[in-house]
């Protein structure tokens, strides 16, 4: 069966990245869906185009040298944004306070909210005691659409996720306004670095 389009994971040689012109496969989105691609080119514009910009000309400065923490704080310094949102795990609570502390250091004006902010009980969404991690006690939800909404209140102009479930960070980003950017994707098995179960397979073959 052939590889439907598009899934460019397929594609060995990827000659879009320097020779687009180049023989390509017969998957490629590039031959199958021109209109898409065409479509989505029209979407740089305005403050869209120069987030797009300002991303790659941090990504030319910084390139291999500038940590992702760093690179956050020449992104938005070369956007203009004053006014940060933090969203964290609660199990990264020193990390947050870190970050927060870093980026006010930077001169930023910078507001964060906990993912157990409003302590509401598991058993309001639906979760059994036994679904608890300890059946019969208070056990708050994480609160990712309170964290945005809490955001969104105050006005930041750019919401950094630090270490959200897989998932609450989707209800995150679904009802943030601002726009998002990631500094710590959450991983308990391997410190919080999702690629090194890719990286040391054979550690982790049993547990994919
Ligand atoms: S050449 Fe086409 S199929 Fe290959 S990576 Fe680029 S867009 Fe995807």
């Amino acid at each position: 069966m052939g590889i439907e389009s598009p899934n460019c994971a397929y594609c060995k040689l990827k000659p879009c990245s320097r020779e687009p012109e180049a023989p390509k496969p017969e998957f490629c989105p590039m031959l199958i869906y021109p209109g898409v691609i065409k479509e989505a080119v029209s979407k740089y514009v305005g403050f869209t185009k120069e987030v797009h910009r300002v991303a790659s000309l941090v990504e030319k400065e910084g390139y291999c040298v500038w940590p992702r923490l760093r690179e956050v704080v020449e992104f938005a310094k070369r956007l203009n944004i004053r006014k940060l949102g933090v969203a964290f795990c609660i199990g990264l609570s020193n990390e947050a306070e870190f970050i927060v502390k870093y980026l006010e250091g930077k001169g930023f004006k910078v507001y964060s909210v906990c993912c157990k902010c409003g302590g509401i009980d598991k058993t309001v969404i639906g979760l059994r005691e036994e679904d608890k991690l300890r059946p019969g006690t208070h056990e708050s939800i994480c609160n990712p659409i309170t964290q945005a909404e809490l955001l969104n209140h105050v006005g930041t102009e750019l919401n950094i996720v630090v270490g959200l479930c897989v998932g609450h960070d989707t209800l995150f980003m679904m009802y943030s306004k601002a726009p998002v950017t990631y500094l710590i994707a959450k991983d308990r098995v391997t410190g919080h670095n999702p690629a090194a179960a890719i990286y040391v397979q054979n550690y982790f073959k049993t547990r994919l």
